[in-house]
């Protein structure tokens, strides 16, 4: 299938999207010392469901050896990059920094988006990680424009987050996204030579998201078969919307959760 949407497909994002960044939002007020990470998945499936939405991660299957992804929402704590599990007795906590990851489906077109939070008081090195790698998305943001290439996005980022001695995450990358959760192109946050040279052109729609680290790039999967955590157990923050390309820009489909409107 084509990576371009038509302007009824972008519409059709565009009110997914919507629903999307409203549900995280919510989500997002409710991540909370004391919260338990199965409430908050079960807040977004309820909005979800009111909506006439479908979760895309929940049941999301990546190989016969593990278990389906349990539920609507990834909760990722601290040393936890990506796909952390929203379960029973998985409570947040003072101090911790919280991604949160999730897609929905709507209208036969899905979005994408994360957040990471501050939970209370965090040291001035992870309230630095969180506001450096939103910056991050806005750097890639800045690149996003018909007739740019898609690694012109990774060089920006890896030239804002490089300098700042932040280990980013290179075994997951952003990528297209609305006729399924996973599209081409693959979008690196990261010079990556081996990369297919692609030209952005409008109507692509992409899922951008840098995942940085406090201190090495490397990661390892826990046994769990889900959960992405740093090799070194520091700490990783994340940030992801879904935009459409367009002839000057971008239009964001997901508006920011963390930005009142
Ligand atoms: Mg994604």
């Amino acid at each position: 299938m084509s990576m371009k949407k038509t302007p009824e497909e972008i519409a059709k994002l565009r009110a997914c999207g919507a629903l999307l960044s409203k549900t995280l939002r919510e989500v997002r007020a409710q991540c909370v010392a004391g919260a338990s990470t199965e409430a908050l998945d079960a807040l977004a499936r309820k909005r979800f469901a009111e909506a006439g939405g479908t979760p895309s991660f929940l049941g999301y299957l990546i190989g016969d050896d593990v278990p389906p992804f349990p539920g609507a929402l990834c909760v990722s704590i601290n040393e936890e990059v990506v796909h952390g599990l929203p379960i029973p007795n998985r409570t947040i906590k003072d101090g911790d920094i919280v991604g949160l990851d999730i897609g929905v489906w709507l209208d036969g077109v899905c979005t994408d988006m994360a957040t990471t939070v501050i939970v209370g008081e965090v040291d001035q090195q992870t309230r630095q990680l969180v506001a450096d790698t939103r910056a991050s998305l806005e750097v890639a943001l800045g690149q996003v424009k018909a007739g740019n290439w898609v690694h012109d996005i990774g060089a920006a980022v890896e030239d804002f987050l490089l300098p700042k001695k932040y280990g980013i995450v290179k075994d997951l990358v952003g990528h297209g996204v609305g006729h399924a959760v996973h599209e081409e192109p693959q979008v690196p946050n990261y010079r990556e030579p081996r990369a297919p040279k692609i030209r952005l052109e409008t109507g692509m729609v992409l899922a951008l998201e840098p995942m940085v680290n406090l201190g090495t790039w490397r990661v390892r999967l826990k046994r769990d078969g889900w959960t992405v955590v740093t090799a070194d157990g520091s700490r990783s923050a994340h940030f992801e919307v879904t935009v459409a390309v367009t002839d000057t820009g971008y239009e964001l489909l997901t508006p920011w959760p963390d930005v009142k409107e």
